[in-house]
Parts: structure tokens; sequence; C-alpha cells
């Protein structure tokens, strides 16, 4: 996610801190306990992995009227005599393994599955859910939260870490990957965008079906779906990456910088491959909202990310494409394995932005280092947020982003170019389509550079306050020249924290 503000979760965020400080966890999961993240114990499910989700959709724009069967292909990973799934919309039935079974609402975005036969430990379930609902009628928590964010002419699936909830039943957290086939019917003249491949689209009797495949495995909040009046352009890379991006067509004046930022992915990629290896994905993309969407954020969701228009408000802004492209390793390939290693997704992400500055001649890593650095005055709060365990409320606080960017900068530089060339390679090539702690990035930044770097990492990561300046001559500047990428980099920011809120409603 590219800058959107902390989110706060009322009730729900408070409990999650509290619960950090138990040490003790359960003897033995129950349904309803969560898969086991540290910052939010009640997300994703126990019992069951699933290898597959396969949502077939039909949608009214008008009405916001969401009709759904989604097949989950699951495996029980423990004797099941009921499981749970993470779920907000009305469900109609379920069916586990061909029968009829008891389903019923739990906790307070859950439904719980009786199966009529229990599943045994390494038995197949095949969950059918046919449900319908009104998303945009579905608040959750104090804060009304919602992943369903509605345009006037349709609506996008979008949130971090909670999306899926609004639109298909999920074990949603980043540790069940799977892969995706979703079929999208509706009315002609519409798009429906979600990830990975557009396999097929055809129209009868006024309503267009679209089936999207995305074959690579892919967390459940990098899910997305679209639906709306797009401009779509459809392209193939040079390395044979079939490329498709929508744009609103309510994006008016913004629709030419949108496009002047988003048609350059294939370039950035190009940049991005000799940095971090070779793109992990068969396709390639993006979708910009509609103004009224008012997302106030893009988030990476795989092979294509959605963007709001107000990144362009300003001219073209290459720097977030950089960002969320950047994800598809740091955060899409590699996942974290559970929220609190959100620094291996925005600090690289971040970083990333800075590298392709210094690709772009628009001001060094370096530089950048020491704009942002000097930003922050020492007594700053910024400086109290650790991006190493940031904590459940702020695990999208600026800190994560610009001092997380700060420490890989501070990597860097200590270990030198090439080994820290080498990690980022290795790191990819060792997580591949997997999950990874921060702690397994340090044990393997030691293991590449031959060094031992805990004063460094705690310097950085977990130490409240702000560490020394990275690089070479950086703490004797007192006001280092802007570089000249900074004001798209944070003009972005600066307007996020305007408009952030209102994904909240
Ligand atoms: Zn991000």
């Amino acid at each position: 996610m590219a800058r959107s503000r902390p989110r706060l979760r009322g009730a729900t965020a408070l409990a999650a801190l509290l619960l950090v400080g138990a040490t003790t966890p359960p003897a033995a999961a129950a349904p309803g306990d969560g898969i086991g993240d540290p910052y939010f114990p009640d997300y994703g499910n126990t019992g069951y992995d699933v290898a597959h989700y396969d949502l077939r959709l039909d949608y009214t724009p008008d009405s916001d009227r969401l009709r759904g069967t989604a097949t989950l292909v699951a495996e029980a990973t423990e004797d099941l005599d009921a499981f749970t799934l993470d779920f907000l919309l009305d469900v109609d039935s379920v069916r586990v393994n061909g029968k009829p079974a008891r389903v019923e609402r739990h906790g307070d975005h859950k439904i719980l599955v009786t199966p009529a036969r229990p599943v045994r430990d390494g038995g197949q379930a095949t969950i059918v859910v046919k449900y319908g609902d009104v998303p945009s009628s579905v608040r959750w928590g104090d804060s009304g939260l919602t992943g369903w964010n509605r345009t006037p002419d349709g609506a996008i699936a979008l949130g971090q870490p909670e999306a899926a909830w609004w639109w298909f039943p999920a074990n949603d957290h980043p540790l069940d990957k799977a892969t995706f086939d979703v079929r999208v019917t509706v009315p002609e003249g519409y798009e429906a965008v979600s990830n990975g491949v557009l396999t097929g689209r055809s129209t009868v009797a006024g309503r267009t079906t679209s089936t999207w495949r995305q074959d690579d495995p892919q967390a459940t909040y990098l899910a997305t779906l679209a639906v709306g009046r797009y401009d779509v352009h459809r392209d193939t890379t040079a390395s044979g990456l079939p490329v498709y991006n929508a744009y609103s067509e309510d994006l008016g004046a913004l629709a030419g910088p949108a496009r002047a930022s988003i048609e350059r992915g294939e370039e950035i990629l190009e940049v991005q491959e000799a940095d971090f290896g070779p793109y992990p994905f068969n396709a390639l993309g993006g979708v910009v909202a509609a103004p009224e969407a008012d997302l106030g954020f893009a988030l990476e969701t795989q092979t294509r990310p959605v963007y709001s228009h107000a990144f362009f408000a300003r001219g073209s802004n290459t720097y977030v494409v950089a960002h969320e492209l950047a994800h598809q390793w740091w955060g899409d390939h590699v996942s974290v394995a559970g929220w609190r290693d959100i620094w291996l997704n925005e600090g690289f992400a971040s970083y990333a932005e800075w590298m392709w500055s210094e690709h772009e001649g628009e001001g060094t890593a370096q530089e950048l280092a020491d704009h942002v650095y000097h930003l922050y005055p020492a007594d700053d709060p910024f400086w109290q947020v650790t991006p190493g365990d940031p904590g459940p409320a702020d695990v999208f606080h600026p800190a994560v982003y610009d001092r997380g960017a700060l420490a890989v900068h501070a990597l860097r530089t200590e270990i030198g170019d090439d080994a820290f060339s080498e990690l980022l390679t290795t790191w990819q090539r060792e997580h591949a389509h997997g999950n990874a702690t921060v702690e397994e990035f340090i044990a393997l930044s030691e293991k590449v550079s031959g060094r031992q770097l805990d004063a460094l990492y705690d310097a950085w990561l977990y130490t409240p306050g702000r560490p020394a300046a990275p690089g070479d001559a950086v703490s004797t500047r007192s006001a280092p020249a802007e570089p000249a990428s900074w004001d798209a980099i944070s003009g972005t920011h600066a307007l996020l924290h305007r408009d952030g809120h209102t994904h909240h409603h």
C-alpha cells in the first residue's frame, strides 16, 4: 500500500494491543481462533489450507447487488468437525464435499461451518458457498470500515488487511496463499477487472462475462475486483507478459498524467528486475479508480495494482507506480508471515522509489536519505515508531515507510552495493511464492554479507529515537538540498494525509 494514513480500529485495535502482551498461546486451536497473527489474532482461520478459490460472480452496478458462488478447494490440516471462514455478506447455503452443511455467524466477521461429516486430517474439503448481498450496506467495527469502495458506475474491492470479507469467503491471512479463478458477469458496457490473465470475455443477452486467472499463489488481500466504465489499454511486453491497464472514464484531465505514469510500467519493471530478480508473475497492469471512489491510497493487488486518482492530480507520478510494482516482489511474491513483518513490504517498496529516482537522475538514494533524515527532527514523535515492530495501530504509520526506507539505506551503505544486490535477489529466490519474517531477512543479510548486524537493526528497526544518520557525510549537513523527485514522492504523501480517512467512512 502506498501512503495511507494509519488505520485506527477502535475497540479491535485496543483488544489486539492487549492480546499482544499475552505470551501463552492456547493449548489447542478452536474454530474461530484465527491463524495466529500477533497483531490481529482473530484474522484467518485454523484447521485447513486453501489451495484454490473459484469465484463465479454476478454484479449489478445500479443496485450494488452481488451474487456469488465461491468454491474453495482446501485440505484439512487437523480433524475438522467445524471450521470458520472470514466473511461478512449474507450466505444462502454452504456445502462441504457435496453435502449441505450448517452455517451460522461467528464473532464479528466470520461464519462457522459444520459439515455433515467431519473432514479428517489430510482430507480434501471442497467448500461451496452461495451468497448474495449489497456489499456497500455492510460496514464493520466501530469505525464502519469497508473494503468495498463504491463509485457512480460500480465498485472496487480493495483494502488492507481487510478486503475479502466484502466479496468472497476466505481464509483471510497472507499465510494461506492460493490460486484464483474469478468469473464476473456485469451489464454490457461495463468492465470487470481482477488479477492475472484475462482468459475470456463474452457478451450474451446484454450481460458481459469476464474470466480472470491468477495461477501463481496469491494472498487474499491481494485479490481485487473493479467494476465500472473504464478505458482499457491492452498490450504485450517485450518479454511476453500480457498488459491490461484500466482507466476510469471519469478521470477527466487526470487521464493524461495517469497514462503517462502507468504506461511506463514495463520500463520500471525492467529496472526492478535488475535490482530484485526476475518478475515473479505472468501478467502486468493497473487500475486507476474514479475520483468518486475516494480511495486516497494505492494497493499492490497482485499483477494489477489499484491507484487512487489523487496520485496524478499534480501531474504524472511514476514513483507511486515504482512503489506498487516493487511490491510485486516485496509483499506479493514474498509475503509477510504476520502483519508485524510489514517493514518487508513498505520499507522496500518505499526504497524502490528512491532507487527509481536514482535511475531517473532525479536524486540519488543517498540524497533522498539525507533529505528524509533531516525532515524529522530528533524529538519528532515520528522516531518513536519502530518499523520492525510498529504495533497493530501503526502498521501503516509514515515511519514504517520513511524510517523503513532509511533502514534499508543504512543496511546498503553498511554492507556495500554488491552484498546488498546479492541479498535482495537471494531473498526473492529463497522465499519464492512463500512467506517470511523480518528475523529471517536479518539472518540472511548477515549470512550474505558475512557481517554481524545486530547494532544496525536494533537502532533502525527496534529502538525508539533517531539513530545516527546512514551513509557518508550526512550527519554534518544541516539542510541538504531537496532532490528533484521529492515533490512527487512527498506530494502524494501530504495529499493522502488529508484524504486518507475517507475510505473508513
Ligand atoms: Zn506500499
